[in-house]
């Protein structure tokens, strides 16, 4: 029996331990899951609907103790946990319409009557990453559900503590345990599971590109369907028309929250020559201010990093101090801290304006003009996410149209709506999640010709 060490990243005391799943044990739970999912799918869509409902009101009433859990399990701090877990609510309140929306088609044709059917899939395969444990597991979980399918959740190895209390949730509300399971455990062990086991036939994806593409390629093997929401490298972009005050006051959260680990981290700030400097100068007290501290702290903004290892790998990108512009404080002793810090680097393509830094890290550049914005602003593999800060309305299209990325915001650094579509261009993933069409993605189009002759 192998096991996960669940440490507090805060004060790197241990909270307990996290029996892995096996292959057989997963294997198991996709076979009464098929079994699960063929009841859940015959029942009257008001019947699916009401579940949702109750799953959702379960969420409603733990939201504290799911909050305590990603703070203790995650270092999130306790004002952005208590978020997460509402949102979790809601995503499940917004995908608890949609088993009676599955609306088909009436189609013209001669000699007959064409309808089709939104069939659902079967089982699903839902694998999260560590840095938003429950809110991604929900974008994938609640919209299969209402389609009609079982799901079996993998949450990440270090952080599974809230996705197995979603399971508890989720069976108090009176869904048949079988129809959505948590097997916590390894990548390439319960994750692989999911894409080579012939009855799972989707899987979502949410974690880095390159665990991704494998992931892919396992799919392609069966022909089987794939959602990927990979990394990314965002760009925050300036104009000197802006107004600058605010796009230097909420540029630090654009990027510094949740310590950067973050796939939609606007973590390349772009910034018209002319107004750099003084851009920096309103930067500076703005990184500074960023509340670092305890996570159970309600006024924290910002906490530790994931693991040791982790930080680590944060570290390896601020090597070289004369490129550091200025940094903000973070506690000294246990945990995983690392403060937040900006980069001036040397070049447009150095390691840390091209590479996803996934932590509490961010670069300031020059650009010359509207199209050296854009080019610049798609000078990556990556497409996920971006802020245009602009005073300019048709600039403001016209860069948001440019701009190869899955969710612009304009004068705004918002990304996550539960009823807006979410998801990346290019190396940033595959597929859309979340918005009113993600129930529709786990199902299949059945056409049905019935002859009147
Ligand atoms: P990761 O790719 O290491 O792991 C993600 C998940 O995949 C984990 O549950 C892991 O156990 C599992 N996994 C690992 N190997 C596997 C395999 N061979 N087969 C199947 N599953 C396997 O990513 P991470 O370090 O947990 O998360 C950070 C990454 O996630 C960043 O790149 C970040 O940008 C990305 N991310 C993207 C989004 C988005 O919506 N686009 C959201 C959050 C995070």
């Amino acid at each position: 029996m192998t096991v996960t060490t669940i440490i507090n990243p805060a004060d790197e005391r241990v909270l307990q331990t996290v029996e892995h799943s096996t292959v057989e044990r997963v294997d198991e739970a996709i076979g009464d899951a098929v079994a699960a999912q063929r009841l859940w799918a015959a029942l009257a869509p008001a019947e699916r609907a009401g579940a949702l409902r109750r799953f959702a009101a379960a969420v409603g009433n733990d939201i504290e103790t799911l909050a305590r859990l990603e703070v203790a399990n995650s270092g999130h701090p306790i004002s952005q946990a208590r978020w997460e877990a509402g949102h979790v609510r809601d995503v499940l309140d917004y995908y608890a319409a949609a088993p009676e929306r599955m609306i088909g088609k009436t189609i013209p044709v001669a000699g007959g009557i064409d309808v089709t059917f939104l069939e659902p899939l079967g089982v699903v395969g839902v694998i999260v990453p560590w840095n938003f444990p429950m809110t991604i597991a929900s974008w994938g979980f609640a919209p299969a559900l209402a389609a009609g399918n079982a799901v079996v959740l993998k949450p990440a190895e270090w952080t599974p503590l809230t996705a197995i209390r979603l399971g508890e949730l989720a069976r108090e509300a009176g869904l048949p345990p079988a129809l959505f399971q948590v097997l916590p455990g390894r990548g390439d062990v319960v994750g692989d599971r999911f894409v080579t086991h012939p009855d799972v036939r989707k899987v979502v994806f949410t974690g880095s590109t390159a665990v991704g593409k494998r992931v892919m390629a396992g799919c392609a093997d069966q022909v089987k369907a794939v959602t990927l929401e990979l990394g990314g490298k965002s760009a925050n972009v300036v104009f000197a028309d802006s107004d600058l005050e605010r796009a230097a006051a909420t540029a630090p959260y654009a990027v510094f929250e949740n310590a950067g680990q973050d796939c939609c981290a606007r973590s390349r700030i772009l910034v018209e020559r002319s107004v750099l400097d003084r851009f920096l100068e309103l930067l500076e007290p703005a990184v500074k201010g960023v509340r670092v501290g305890s996570p159970t702290d309600e006024s924290t903004e910002m906490g530790p990093l994931v693991s040791a290892a982790h930080r680590e790998k944060v570290r390896s990108y601020v090597t070289d101090e004369s490129r550091v512009a200025f940094r903000g404080s973070a506690p000294e002793g246990a945990g995983f801290w690392f403060p937040p810090t900006v980069l001036l680097p040397g070049s447009r393509t150095d390691r840390a304006v091209t590479e996803e830094i996934f932590g509490p890290v961010v670069t300031v550049l020059p650009f010359d003009d509207e199209a050296d914005a854009i080019s610049l602003a798609n000078a990556s593999e990556y497409g996920l996410s971006g802020s245009i800060w602009t005073r300019d309305v048709g600039r403001a299209l016209r860069v948001s149209r440019g701009i190869e990325s899955g969710n612009l915001s304009v004068n705004s650094h918002s990304s996550v709506r539960y009823s807006t579509p979410f998801g990346g261009f290019k190396q940033s993933g595959l597929g859309r999640e979340l918005g009113p069409d993600a129930a529709a993605a786990f199902t299949e189009t059945k056409n049905v010709f019935i002859s009147t002759d």
